[in-house]
C-alpha cells in the first residue's frame, strides 16, 4: 500500500512539494473543496525559520504578494484543497464535526523527507461548517501563532504556524473583529475523532485503512504487529502520556481536550482557550465555558486517558477477533496510561530538580514541592527559576516554612548523587524555562496587534524563542506573573 499511497513529488515554485496521500484514503474521510477568496489579503506574520526548515524560499514568500497564498486567495503550486471529516467527544458528548473552517492544501515534503500537512485555518465555509462562517479572527490566530511557537521553543511536540494573514474582511463574533487565516503545519491532522467518525459509520474497512495509514505515517517502526489496531492504540497512548506530562512540567493548560483535538501524532493541536499557569493551583481552568473544570491543569492526565478509551472503543472491531480478548487488551492499554504518564512526568520533575539518578522517594519529593508551592501561592515558573542558581543549591531562597523544609530534603537528596553543582544547574536550566508566554503579555501584544502595531508581538516572539537561556537579557515584564490584584485570566473559545 505504502508506495501507492505515499508519493514524493519534486519541488515546484518557491520550494513547494505537495503530495496528497490523505486524498487516497477512503472517500468518506475527505471532501475536495475550494478556496473562498477574501477582499484584501495582507501578510501579518511570516515564520522565516520554519519556512527555511521546510525548504521553502523564505525570501520569495515573505512578501506582500504571497499574502494571496496565506489568506487563501490563490493556491501554492501542487495544492489540491480538501476538508477532512471527523467526529469527536466535546466536553464528554459525541458530535460529528469535520473541518468547518480549514482546508488541507496537501502534505509538504521537506528536504529531510518529512511529510507535513499544510492547512489553512479560517479559510471559509466548507461542507462541515454546520452553520458557522468558516472564518477566524486575527487575535486568536495570532495567539495560536505565538503559543504554538513558544511550545516548539520549549521542546514540546506541537503543530507550527507558518504565517498569519489578515483577510481585510470583518468577522462577527460578540463584537466585530478583523478576519485572519493561519497556515498551520502539522505532522498530520489525524485525530482520535477521525477514528470515531469511521466507527460511527461502522466502516470497518475504512477504519483498517486509516489504522495502517497512521502507523505508516507516524509509527513506521511499529508496523508488522499481529494487531495493527492494538499497536496503534498503544502508540497513541504512549504519545498522549508523554505529551501531557510535558504540559504539566511547564504549567500548560490546553483548555479544550476534546477527542477531536487529540492528534495521533502526539503533537499539541488547537490553541483555543489554552494558557500557562502563574501560581501553582492544580484546579486552574482558564476557559470561560469550562464551568465544570473538566480540562483543569491537573485533570489533563485523566482526560487524556479518557480520550484513549474513546480511541479504544472506535478501534474495538479491529482489536481482536474474540470480543472478550479485545476488551482485555484494550483495558490493558488504557490502564497502562497511568504508569506511562507517571514515568514521563517524574522524569521531567527529576530534571527540573537537577536529579540524575532515580530514588524511590522522588515522587514524594516532587509532590511535596508542588504542595508547598500551592500553599505559598508561589509562581510556578519562577519558583523553579529561583531554585536554579548556585546560591539556591547551597541554601534555601524561600525563608522558612514548608518550602524551606522541602529545600532541606532536596539538598539531602542531591547529596546522594555524584554530580557536581555545575552539572546539576546545567540540567535544571535545560528543563526550567525562564520565559513562558505570560497571559497578560500575550494579551497586551494582541491588543497592540489588532490596533496595527506588531512590534510587541515581534518582541514577545523573540523572547519566547529562547526560553531556557538564562543569560539572554530580557525585559523584566516577560519574566513576571500578572500584577497582583489582576482579575483571574479567562480565555474564550470564540475563535
Ligand atoms: P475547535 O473548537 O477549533 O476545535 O473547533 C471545533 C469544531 O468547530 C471544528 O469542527 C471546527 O471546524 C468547527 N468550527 C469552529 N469555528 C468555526 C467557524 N467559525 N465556522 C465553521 N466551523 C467552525
Ligand atoms: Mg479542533
Amino acid at each position: 500500500m505504502s508506495e501507492a499511497i505515499f508519493q514524493t513529488p519534486g519541488p515546484l515554485a518557491n520550494g513547494w512539494r505537495l503530495d496528497h496521500s490523505y486524498s487516497r484514503l477512503p472517500d468518506l474521510l475527505h471532501k475536495p473543496w475550494r478556496l473562498s477568496p477574501v477582499q484584501s489579503p495582507s501578510l501579518v506574520l511570516f515564520n522565516r525559520p520554519l519556512a527555511l526548515s521546510l525548504g521553502l524560499d523564505a525570501d520569495a514568500l515573505d512578501t506582500a504578494d504571497s499574502a494571496a497564498v496565506f489568506a487563501g486567495n490563490t493556491l501554492p503550486p501542487g495544492a489540491l484543497p480538501l476538508a477532512q471529516a471527523y467526529a469527536g467527544h466535546q466536553f464528554g458528548g459525541f458530535t460529528n464535526l469535520g473541518d468547518g473552517r480549514a482546508l488541507l492544501l496537501g502534505e509538504h515534503i521537506t528536504p529531510a523527507g518529512q511529510r507535513l500537512d499544510i492547512q489553512l485555518k479560517g479559510s471559509g465555509a466548507t461542507p462541515f461548517s454546520r452553520g458557522g462562517d468558516g472564518r477566524a479572527a486575527l487575535g486568536p490566530m495570532l495567539r495560536e501563532h505565538i503559543i504554538s511557537e513558544a511550545m516548539h521553543a520549549l521542546g514540546i511536540p506541537t503543530t507550527r504556524s507558518l504565517a498569519v494573514a489578515a483577510t481585510g474582511e470583518p468577522v462577527y463574533r460578540r463584537e466585530t473583529l478583523q478576519g485572519a487565516v493561519l497556515t498551520r503545519v502539522a505532522a498530520s491532522h489525524i485525530r482520535i475523532g477521525t477514528f470515531e467518525f469511521l466507527s460511527a459509520h461502522e466502516d470497518k474497512q475504512a477504519l483498517a485503512a486509516l489504522v495502517n495509514y497512521t502507523l505508516e505515517r507516524h509509527f513506521p517502526d511499529r508496523i508488522g504487529a499481529e494487531s495493527p489496531a492494538l499497536e496503534l492504540l498503544r502508540c497513541a497512548m504512549e504519545r498522549q502520556a508523554s505529551l501531557v506530562a510535558r504540559w504539566l512540567n511547564v504549567g500548560f493548560v490546553h483548555g479544550v481536550m476534546n477527542t477531536d483535538n487529540a492528534a495521533l501524532s502526539g503533537e499539541t493541536i488547537d490553541y483555543g482557550p489554552c494558557a500557562f499557569i502563574d501560581r501553582y493551583a492544580p484546579d486552574t481552568t482558564f476557559s470561560s465555558i469550562d464551568r465544570g473544570r473538566r480540562y483543569a491543569y491537573a485533570n489533563q492526565p485523566p482526560i487524556a486517558q479518557w480520550n484513549i478509551a474513546r480511541l479504544a472503543e472506535a478501534l474495538f472491531p479491529l482489536l481482536h477477533p474474540e470480543e472478550a480478548r479485545g476488551l482485555e487488551l484494550a483495558n490493558g492499554v488504557i490502564e497502562g496510561f497511568q504508569d506511562e504518564f507517571k514515568r514521563h512526568w517524574l522524569s521531567g520533575m527529576r530534571s527540573k530538580l537537577g536529579l540524575f539518578n532515580e530514588e524511590q522517594g522522588d515522587e514524594t519529593l516532587s509532590k511535596d514541592l508542588l504542595n508547598a508551592l500551592e500553599e505559598s501561592g508561589a509562581d510556578f515558573t519562577n519558583a523553579f527559576q529561583s531554585l536554579s542558581s548556585e546560591a539556591a543549591l547551597q541554601s534555601s531562597p524561600f525563608g522558612d516554612g514548608a518550602l524551606a523544609t522541602w529545600h532541606a530534603d532536596w539538598s539531602a537528596r542531591r547529596s546522594r548523587q555524584p554530580q557536581t553543582h555545575a552539572e546539576c544547574l546545567q540540567l535544571m536550566r535545560k528543563h526550567n524555562p525562564r520565559v513562558i508566554p505570560r497571559n497578560h503579555m500575550v494579551e497586551a501584544a494582541l491588543a497592540s496587534a489588532s490596533a496595527g502595531d506588531l512590534a510587541p508581538t515581534h518582541r514577545l516572539l523573540a523572547a519566547l524563542s529562547d526560553p531556557y537561556n538564562a543569560e539572554a537579557p530580557r525585559e523584566i515584564a516577560y519574566l513576571e506573573p500578572a500584577p497582583s490584584g489582576s482579575a483571574p485570566y479567562k480565555t474564550f473559545c470564540g475563535t
